[in-house]
């Protein structure tokens, strides 16, 4: 008698690898760039995420608890941007898989994952990453896995491991605890108290970028009845995937999860529940954002300001380069003034450091890093500000970040009154004290660019007096059809307005 069942203290692995990869961004998610920082082991990775409110710290707080002997052993992670090269994923993976190996036996490993993930080689690389380490620990080990809930979630990874969740929240702000969730979960699965069960539905339905917010209509709806779901005598656990539409998967597309105990028609007549509700939503999933034009138009006779302009089509959270400069060379051809507008130009902010503080420069900024984004955009005007990049936000920001570094920055004030912002690096708009920190004062600007969709939120609704999503072009565009899929299903909604769907009745009906 030494199964795993009745061994008192229960070795419990934590590891993950998180990427939202955006097949449609130009910059590649290498090696080198995970390197650089994204890779944390052992007790490096405690001191990392422990006292944060990701996904590993709800795996490590079990560590607490009696009888569970809970070891960190390695994190990948990396900013949304494109495909993981074939060279990262194999090195990183390699890794993690080693890790196991070596450190083992376990009764549970505990896997963070994003559930977006694709590498050159593997479109389906939260799957692969489940199937390599199914393969490493052996079938008996109890494997938990906590996906974000931007995740493509595939047939594989459902059928690879025992207890799967996503987030239920968007912006994410309960990723500890739902992994808290998957942990407490697998180690009574360990225990012998409880036999889970995972049943997905996924019906053929993308959901726009500008409708995931989960406090908003339609979503709080959707999220209201998993809720009410998850009170179900029996149900273990339920998930709604949004999806990631800039990942092109086959798998690209809405996700319906539940885990029951012991019980696949209970679990699966769960997650069918939410995705016929989900299907009968669809047409509220379709995003509408306004033009460029119509926008700058609608902020220059708005009586509030600042009027906070979204540029959706790059939003730097969901792995765009963030130097579109399609908002600025409209604005430049309406000629609309007083724009606070952020772009990522390394050499141009190397140009003004060069000029020096008040000089005059003429530049040729953005537009630099493909096709998708516009086309370089001449300001002519003043270095206002020069620095090297770092700030800081006590306050409340998308995912809880308090510490930003732009790289060296440098604000040029432009001849036809515009308020440029030059970084090194991509810079997503979510802090006001990004322009604190640069002598402006937000709430005297007439219109703000933020680049992004749903993480410029937290710092400028309390001060908008509007905040419109623009239709810009951009590997995050709203405007799906702008984007050219090869592998994503079809029909699917709303790419084919027509497609139809019922749940599938093949599978037994519960009680
Ligand atoms: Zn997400």
């Amino acid at each position: 008698m030494n199964g795993p069942a009745n061994r008192t203290t229960r070795r419990v692995a934590v590891l993950g690898f998180h990427h939202e990869s955006n097949t449609f961004a130009p910059v590649p998610a290498s090696l080198e760039r995970f390197l650089a920082g994204g890779v944390t082991e052992g007790d490096a990775l405690v001191a990392r995420y422990a006292n944060s409110h990701a996904t590993l710290a709800g795996f490590l707080e079990i560590a607490g608890l009696e009888g569970v002997e809970c070891v960190p052993l390695i994190h990948a992670d990396l900013n949304p941007m494109g495909m993981i090269t074939e060279e990262a994923f194999e090195h990183l993976v390699g890794r993690m898989i080693g890790a196991l190996r070596s450190e083992g036996p376990w009764d549970v490993v505990l896997l963070a994952l994003h559930g977006a993930a694709v590498a050159a080689h593997a479109r389906d690389a939260d799957g692969e990453i489940i199937t390599r380490v199914r393969a490493a620990v052996g079938p008996e080990v109890v494997l938990g896995v906590a996906l974000d809930m931007h995740a493509n979630v595939s047939r594989r990874m459902v059928e690879g491991c025992d207890v799967l969740n996503t987030y239920l929240t968007n912006p994410h702000v309960d990723a500890r605890e739902r992994a808290r969730q998957v942990a407490d979960l697998a180690v009574a699965t360990a225990a012998g108290s409880i036999r889970p069960v995972i049943r997905m539905e996924t019906p053929p339905v993308v959901i726009n970028i500008l409708r995931q917010g989960t406090d908003d209509l339609p979503m709080r709806r959707l999220i209201d009845l998993a809720s009410e779901l998850a009170r179900g005598d029996g149900v273990l656990s339920v998930s709604v995937a949004e999806g990631f539409p800039y990942a092109d998967v086959p798998e690209m597309g809405m996700s319906f999860i539940a885990v029951a105990d012991g019980d696949g028609d209970l679990a699966a007549d769960v997650a069918r529940q939410l995705a016929v509700a989900a299907w009968a939503m669809r047409h509220e999933f379709v995003g509408e954002a306004v033009t460029v034009e119509e926008a700058l138009r609608r902020a220059t006779v708005s009586p509030g300001k600042p009027v906070v302009l979204l540029d959706v089509g790059d939003n730097v959270g969901g792995g765009s380069p963030a130097d579109s400069t399609h908002v600025l060379a409209a604005a430049q051809r309406l000629g609309v003034r007083n724009l606070f507008h952020s772009l990522c130009d390394p050499d141009a902010v190397d140009r003004c450091n060069l000029a020096g503080l008040g000089a005059t420069v003429r530049l040729h900024v953005g537009g630099h890093t493909d096709d998708l984004h516009g086309n370089p955009v001449e300001v002519i005007g003043r270095v206002r500000h020069l620095d090297d990049g770092r700030f800081e936000d006590p306050g409340v920001v998308h995912g809880g970040f308090r510490f930003f570094d732009a790289g060296p920055r440098a604000l040029i004030e432009t001849d036809d009154g515009h308020l440029v912002l030059l970084t090194s690096r991509p810079m997503g708009n979510t802090s006001r004290a990004e322009l604190t920190s640069v002598g402006l004062v937000p709430e005297d600007l007439d219109i703000i660019v933020a680049k992004g969709v749903h993480s410029p939120r937290g710092a400028y609704e309390p001060i908008a007096a509007e905040m419109i999503q623009l239709n810009t072009a951009g590997c995050t565009s709203a405007d799906l059809s702008a984007l050219s899929y090869r592998h994503r299903r079809r029909p699917l909604f709303p790419f084919e307005p027509q497609a139809t769907w019922s749940p599938d009745r093949s599978a037994p009906r519960p009680r």
